[in-house]
């Protein structure tokens, strides 16, 4: 599991970077067969935000790995069949309540976690973006270390991905209108686009507090 710590963002040392193969170096990787290659002329230019829990507004277990990982039982609860009935999902990057990052699919791999979407007139948005869900619910403020870790991943991306700024990142009701709502009204946009501008001031007022 990761054990970076958040307590000091504004360190050097806790800063991240996307490795050749296309992995964030020192979080925790969980390969997922939930990919495919992106079409040979697609950049990656954007970024998704997501929220997933399983079964919705349950953190802590280990189904929304299982979900990735192709190994859910669908019997285990009524919500699994739900899920499993969805097809095969994936994302790049999960963001865990406690801050714990893991990684599923290599950046230059397309995840499936957008669906039918669209951006910029463009649609089929796994071809060119990188998705992170952050564990939690449409109705539930999300965890400050997790507005931490969101922030970090998303300075690594910067820096890996040049084509991706901070409006090249959607959530993902922004790309699927009317047929998804996450991350939904408690993702707190102001906050996180504070966290990732450059020698951001905020960095001096750790911990970070998430407005509701
Ligand atoms: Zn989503």
């Amino acid at each position: 599991m990761n054990t970076h710590s958040p307590a000091d963002p504004s360190a050097d040392h806790s800063a991240l970077h996307i490795d050749a193969a296309g992995w964030l170096a020192g979080v925790a990787r969980h390969p997922s067969p939930h990919c495919d290659d992106r079409p040979d002329d697609a950049p990656i230019d954007l970024l998704v935000i997501h929220n997933i829990s399983l079964p919705p507004g349950e953190f802590g277990s280990s189904a929304i790995d299982d979900l990735f990982l192709d190994r859910l039982d669908p019997a285990a609860h009524p919500y699994f069949a739900v899920a499993a009935a969805v097809g095969p999902v994936s994302t790049h990057f999960l963001i865990r309540r406690d801050g714990g990052l893991i990684q599923y699919v290599p950046c230059h791999r397309r995840a499936w976690h957008a669906g039918r979407s669209s951006f910029g007139g463009r649609t089929r948005c796994n071809d060119f973006s990188l998705g992170i869900e952050l564990e939690g619910t449409d109705t539930q403020p999300f965890a400050s270390v997790q507005y931490a870790a969101l922030a970090r991943c998303t300075r690594a991306i910067f820096n890996r991905y040049p084509a991706i700024g901070p409006e090249r990142i959607a959530g993902h009701s922004d790309i699927a209108a009317g047929r998804k709502t996450d991350p939904g009204p408690c993702f707190d946009w102001q906050l996180y686009r504070e966290l990732i501008r450059p020698q951001t001031p905020a960095v001096a007022h750790w911990p970070y507090q998430a407005r509701a």
